[in-house]
C-alpha cells in the first residue's frame, strides 16, 4: 500500500532496508519515500483490497486444489498474515478439510527479523499470527545471504515462499509444475490471486516493469483474479494487453477506488473464441421485456450505461416471464459436463442476484424451499444411484433422499425418492422482473417504452448516420428509433427478427395451469418434478406443468393442454394425483407461452456474428479442425443477443446479463473462457464448419 503524502518525524532510518518509523509506529521507506502500512487504517485497507477485494476466504472454502496466491513486494508480510488469518477463519467455517494454500512472494529490499517484528507491533489484531512468522523469518544475517525465505504454517496447510529479488527477477526463477519432480524451492502451481503490492508506480516505477507484466501472464491460471491500489492508467494498460479485464471498485479507506481484474486466457489459435472488444458506450437499447432484459437493464444501469428497453405488449413480463409460478433450479447431469456446470455457476448467480434486488427493498413472491425430482419410474431410480455413486456434486446442491425424506422435506406423503436440492425453489417470475426493472429504474437511467413493437432491424448506413456512435435503426409500430448498441432479447418473439433468423433457434409452446390449493396439497413444501412439476401454493394457487408442442407458436390456452398437465401427474404420481383429488373445476387458470430453445440447451449470450464472414474466414476448419486461426471473429458491429432461454430464464439470466454486461463495459467475466465459447452464438457456425455442413 502507499501514500502519496507521508512525512517522516523519526529519522533513525537502518540504511539497509531504508526502514524507519513514523511517530504513531507505522514503517516507512525512505528509498521511496512511501510508507509500508498506515498505523490507523493500513489494517482495514488491506483485508479491504486484497483479501476482501479477491473474495478470498470463499475462495478458501470452494477451493478443491491448492490455492496459489502471488504478491509484488511482501514487505512487512501484513498481506500474507491478513491470508492467514483468511485461511483460519475459513477453516473454523467450513466443515471439510480446506485445500493448502501457497503464498509466494517478492522483495527486492527485505526487512530483518527485527525489523519485521517491530513493524508489526503496530498491528495487535493480528499479534498471534505475526508471532507465527516472526518466529521463522530470517535474521539480519540471513536476509542478505538468502535467496528465499521459505516456512510453513497450520500444519503445513500453508506454505510460504518469499524471493528476496527484484518482483520480476525473482518470478522468472518461478517455474510451474503441478508436481514437482525435483524439491526445488521455486516451484508452484499457476497463480489464482494476486496481490499487486509496490509502493506506488509514481515513486517506484521500475517495479511496475513491462517484464512484470510478463511474468503475471506467464504464471497466471485462467481466470486468476487480481488486486491493486493502483489505477494508474499505465498499469490499466498493461494489465489490459496481457488478458486482464478490469473493473474499479469503490474503497472504504482512503484509496477512494481499487482496481481489481480477472485473467482470461484465450487460445490465441482460435481467434474464432475472441469476443469482440468495445468502448463502454453511454446508451445501449434493448429489444425484450422478460427476465432476461430485466438482467441486463439493471446490470448496465447500475454501472452507469443508460438504456431504452423495448417492450411489445402494453406492459413488461408478459411472454415467458409472465406464469404465475417459476420454479428455479439448475439442470444436472450425473457428471460435471459443460451444459451442468453452466446451469450450476448460472443457479448460485440467480440465488445471489434475486436475494440482493430483495433485500435492496424490491419484493417479490418466491421460496427457496427446495426441489424434489422424483424418482417415480426404475430408469430414473437408476439415474439417482449413479448420482450417488458417482457424488460429482456438493450436497448443498443435490443430494439422494428416499421416500420417507421426500415425505418429511414436502410435507405431504410421498411414494418415491428421488434427488434433492435444498436451495432451489420457486420465485413469481412475473414480480421478479417488475421488482428488478424498478430497481434498475431507480438508477434514474432506464427508460422503458412499452406497446413498441420492434419489427425491423437495420444497420445505419454511413450518410443516414448524422451521429457516428449511432448504428442501427429500430423500426416499429411506433415510429424509427437509433441505437448505438443493440441487445436483443425477447425470446421467442424475436426468432423471425432480420439477423436472428439466421441462427438455431426455435419456438417450444407450453401451457400452466394453475389449481386452486385444497386440504390434501396445501401443505406442500417443496416443489415436485416428474415428467412435469407440481409447485407450493402462493396465493392458494399451485401451479402444474408444462406442455412441450415444437414449433406450435399458438398462445392461446387449451382446454387440452390442461388435461394433459393433470394427466401428467396422474401418470406419473398417480397416489399422490388420488391423495389431491383435483377436478377440472379446481383449475383457476391456465396460459401458454413459448420457449425460446437453442440446439444445445444453452443460451446464446455475446455479439451477433456475421456468418457469411464466418464461413469464408474459418473456411479450413472443414479440412482440418485444429487449424490455428488468429483472425477474432467477425462479428455484427453492436449488435448483441441473450436468447435461447429456453425453459430455465430464471435460472440464466443473471448470468447471462453479467456476461453481456462485462462485454459491453470491458469488466471481468465471471465464468471462464471455455464457458464463455460454449455461450457465444457463432458456436454453431464453427461447429457446422467442421461438420462440414456449412
Ligand atoms: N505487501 C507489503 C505488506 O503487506 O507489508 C507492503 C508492500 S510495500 C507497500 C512495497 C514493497 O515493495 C516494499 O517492501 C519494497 O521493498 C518492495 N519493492 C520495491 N521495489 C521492488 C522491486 N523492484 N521488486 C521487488 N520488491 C520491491
Amino acid at each position: 500500500l502507499s501514500t502519496e503524502n507521508s512525512k517522516i518525524t523519526d529519522t533513525t532510518a537502518d540504511l539497509k532496508s531504508a526502514l524507519t518509523f513514523k511517530k504513531d509506529g507505522a514503517p516507512f521507506c525512505t528509498r521511496f519515500n512511501d510508507i509500508y502500512f498506515d498505523t490507523e487504517s493500513g489494517y482495514q485497507q488491506s483485508d479491504d483490497i486484497f483479501i476482501c477485494g479477491n473474495n478470498i476466504k470463499q475462495r478458501f472454502i470452494e477451493a478443491k486444489s491448492t490455492v496459489t496466491i502471488a504478491e509484488t513486494g511482501f514487505g512487512t508480510g501484513l498481506n500474507f498474515l491478513l491470508t492467514l488469518q483468511a485461511y483460519q477463519k475459513a477453516k473454523s467455517e467450513c466443515s471439510h478439510d480446506l485445500a493448502p494454500m501457497h503464498f509466494v512472494s517478492v522483495e527486492k529490499y527485505p526487512l530483518n527479523k527485527e525489523q519485521l517484528s517491530q513493524s508489526l507491533k503496530a498491528l495487535p489484531e493480528l499479534a498471534p499470527y505475526a508471532t507465527l512468522l516472526t518466529e521463522q523469518y530470517l535474521s539480519e544475517k540471513n536476509t542478505t545471504k538468502e535467496q528465499v525465505f521459505e516456512a510453513s504454517f497450520l500444519n503445513n496447510k500453508v506454505r510460504l515462499t518469499v524471493i528476496f529479488d527484484d518482483a520480476s527477477q525473482g518470478l522468472k526463477q518461478l517455474s510451474v509444475a503441478k508436481k514437482p519432480k525435483d524439491n526445488s524451492k521455486l516451484t508452484c502451481d499457476l497463480v489464482d490471486i494476486w496481490y499487486l503490492d509496490g509502493f506506488s508506480p509514481a515513486k517506484n516505477p521500475d517495479m511496475w516493469s513491462a517484464e512484470l507484466f510478463q511474468q503475471i501472464a506467464r504464471l497466471s491460471q485462467e481466470q486468476a483474479s487480481l488486486t491493486t491500489f493502483t489505477v494508474a492508467g499505465f498499469v490499466k494498460r498493461a494489465l489490459q494487453d496481457i488478458g486482464f479485464r478490469l473493473e474499479k471498485l469503490p474503497s472504504k479507506g482512503k484509496k477512494k477506488e481499487i482496481l481489481r481484474g480477472t485473467f482470461h486466457r484465450v487460445n490465441p489459435n482460435k481467434g474464432y473464441q475472441h469476443r469482440p472488444k468495445i468502448t463502454k458506450p453511454q446508451h445501449v437499447s434493448i429489444i425484450g421485456g422478460g427476465i432476461a432484459s430485466a438482467c441486463i437493464a439493471y446490470k448496465l444501469a447500475t454501472q452507469g450505461v443508460k438504456i431504452t428497453l423495448y417492450c411489445k405488449d402494453d406492459a413488461i413480463a408478459q411472454g415467458g416471464s409472465s406464469n404465475a409460478i417459476g420454479a428455479l433450479y439448475p439442470l444436472l447431469h450425473q457428471s460435471q459436463d459443460d451444459i451442468s456446470s453452466f446451469y450450476q455457476a448460472a443457479f448460485w448467480r440467480a440465488k445471489h442476484f434475486y436475494n440482493d434486488i430483495y433485500q435492496q427493498g424490491f419484493q417479490f413472491d418466491h421460496q427457496w424451499c427446495g426441489l424434489l425430482e422424483l424418482s417415480y419410474k426404475d430408469s430414473l431410480t437408476q439415474r439417482q444411484n449413479k448420482f450417488e455413486q458417482l457424488a460429482a456434486w456438493p450436497k448443498e446442491l443435490i443430494q439422494s433422499v428416499n421416500a420417507s425424506q421426500a415425505t418429511e422435506i414436502a410435507g405431504i406423503p410421498l411414494q418415491y425418492g428421488g434427488l434433492f436440492m435444498p436451495n432451489a425453489g420457486w420465485a413469481a417470475p412475473q414480480q421478479l422482473v417488475q421488482q428488478v426493472l424498478k430497481a434498475a429504474q431507480e438508477t434514474g437511467r432506464l427508460k422503458i417504452k412499452t406497446n413498441t413493437h420492434i419489427k425491423k432491424i437495420a444497420p445505419m448506413t454511413h450518410s443516414a448516420a448524422s451521429n457516428k456512435e449511432v448504428k442501427w435503426q429500430l423500426t416499429s409500430n411506433k415510429g424509427n428509433f437509433n441505437a448505438s448498441i443493440l441487445i436483443i432479447c425477447g425470446g421467442a418473439e424475436v426468432i423471425d427478427l432480420d439477423y436472428i433468423k439466421s441462427l438455431p433457434l426455435s419456438a417450444t409452446r407450453g401451457q400452466v395451469t394453475s389449481m386452486q390449493s385444497n386440504e390434501m396439497i396445501s401443505p406442500l413444501k417443496s416443489v415436485l418434478c416428474h415428467k412435469g412439476y407440481l409447485t407450493p401454493k402462493n396465493n392458494n394457487i399451485h401451479c402444474i406443468g408444462a406442455t412441450f408442442q415444437k414449433n406450435d407458436t399458438n398462445t392461446q390456452a387449451s382446454s387440452s393442454d390442461d388435461q394433459y398437465n393433470l394427466a401428467m401427474l396422474n401418470k406419473c404420481l398417480p397416489d399422490l394425483a388420488e391423495h389431491i383429488n383435483w377436478q377440472e373445476h379446481d383449475i383457476s387458470s391456465s396460459k401458454a407461452r413459448l420457449r425460446c430453445m437453442s440446439q444445445d440447451h444453452m443460451p446464446l449470450v455475446g455479439a451477433m456474428p456475421d456468418i457469411s464472414a464466418h464461413i469464408e474466414t474459418y473456411a479450413h476448419l472443414a479440412k482440418d479442425k485444429n487449424w490455428r486461426y488468429t483472425e477474432p471473429a467477425p462479428v455484427e458491429s453492436n449488435l448483441y443477443m441473450a436468447l435461447g432461454l429456453g425453459a430455465r430464464g430464471l435460472c440464466s439470466a443473471p448470468l447471462a446479463a453479467d456476461i453481456i454486461a462485462a462485454d459491453i463495459c470491458n469488466t471481468p467475466y465471471p465464468v471462464n473462457s471455455e464457458m464463455l465459447f460454449n455461450l457465444s452464438p457463432n458456436r454453431f457456425i464453427i461447429r457446422d464448419i467442421i461438420k462440414r455442413k456449412l
